[in-house]
């Protein structure tokens, strides 16, 4: 057996070494330039839509909630076809989750289901960029408008890709990423909250420092003397530091070659696999133009668990993204039910995400459709 092959690895070289050894050289470890730059340097990729650093995609969720204003009350509409911090972090905000079914084929928010499951307590709407594929976002943009809800777009497969020529970050009231070591982009841990309102983002921003409020102006007792700060609302410490920041605008230079070598992948799956029976390979919108974060190839007639176990054990690291979020026993023991989304319980049911990174070999992805055609016999 060859080398155990990972579904999704970090592309790190010698320049992002370089610049977190500058960081580290320097005088600031956290909250100093190139927290500055980053979110200057991530901007140039959202269509100019400001950015907010922070520690992970989970706390960009976390933190773009809290720019909504969601709580106790509010609901959050949201698809279950997703990693479950996209519902757990409103959740934690006391908001109510409100699971609405995916399109069998994109495995993305259907906006027919959006639309029937938003009523004047939803205050956002919440899609994700399954794969990396954009959600169909014009639809639900009228879906949210419709009950004044925000639209919050969870793109933490979706850095670099576009819907109808628009960047994804350009596209909702607030876009989340994620910059976790297996994504399009990686800060080891991180992720980014964007917006184009000039509020949410100074909502955004106090949240990820406590909701400290230095500015003279807007404090209540600003004559306390030199030191005083003030908190006008709970937030947490979600600051991702200078070092990482560093490496996320070192590895913002390679966005687009990522976005080609993955996309010449996905292209040589889909060519190994397409006439395999048994299989069904990605969709992709003609309004679409993603920046893959997964492969998910669909496994019919139940055989999934069998092909997951044989790639497994020929070295293949195989993953499926995902058992729906309200399948999580925290869901099931707040009442909600299986049978909720049909297409999504379909969809997982037939989920297998084969391996794609940057730095996969063509020899790799051969590798790899090789042992998928030899599991049917082809
Ligand atoms: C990875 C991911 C997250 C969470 O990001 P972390 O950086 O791992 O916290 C949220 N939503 C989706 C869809 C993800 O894939």
């Amino acid at each position: 057996m060859s080398d155990f092959l990972p579904y999704g690895r970090q592309s790190v070289n010698d320049d992002d070494i370089a610049a977190v050894a500058e960081v580290l050289r320097g005088d600031w470890l956290t909250t100093g330039p190139a927290v500055t730059r980053f979110e200057a340097d991530l901007a140039e990729h959202t269509g100019g839509t400001p950015a907010v650093a922070v520690t992970s995609g989970t706390a960009a969720l976390h933190v773009a909630y809290a720019a909504a204003g969601i709580g106790p009350g509010d609901e959050v509409v949201t698809t279950p076809l997703t990693f479950v911090a996209t519902a757990a972090t409103a959740a934690l905000h006391g908001a109510k989750v409100v699971f609405a079914d995916v399109e069998p084929d994109t495995g993305n928010l259907d906006p027919a289901a959006a639309h029937a499951a938003v009523t004047d307590r939803t205050k956002v709407l919440a899609a994700v960029d399954y794969a990396g594929h954009p959600a169909e976002l014009d639809q639900l943009r009228k879906v949210a408008d419709s009950v004044g809800a925000l639209l919050l777009e969870d793109a933490a497969h979706s850095l670099g890709s576009s819907w109808r020529g628009r960047p994804v970050g350009s596209l909702a009231d607030l876009t989340t990423f994620s910059f976790f070591a297996t994504k399009n982009l990686t800060t080891a841990e991180g992720g980014a909250v964007v917006s184009p309102s000039a509020e949410l983002v100074e909502r955004a921003r106090a949240f990820r420092n406590h909701g400290l409020v230095r500015d003279r102006a807007r404090q209540r007792y600003p004559d306390e003397g030199g030191w005083h700060q003030e908190v006008h609302a709970f937030g947490l410490n979600y600051r991702l530091p200078d070092v990482l920041c560093a490496l996320g605008s070192s590895q913002l230079r390679r966005l687009w070659a990522f976005k080609q070598r993955r996309a010449e992948i996905h292209a040589r799956y889909d060519e190994g696999l397409r006439d395999v029976p048994g299989v069904l390979t990605p969709v992709c919108r003609a309004e679409a133009d993603p920046m893959w974060h997964l492969y998910p190839l669909r496994v019919l007639d139940g055989r999934r668990r069998a092909l997951f176990d044989h790639l497994r054990a020929n070295g293949i690291g195989v993953q499926v993204n995902y058992i729906p979020a309200y399948w999580h026993p925290v869901f099931e023991d707040l009442g909600y039910r299986r049978g909720l989304c049909p297409n999504a319980e379909a969809y997982y049911a037939q989920e297998l995400s084969l391996p794609l990174f940057a730095d996969l070999s063509d020899a790799d992805v051969d590798r790899v459709i090789d042992t998928v055609r030899s599991f049917f016999g082809v």
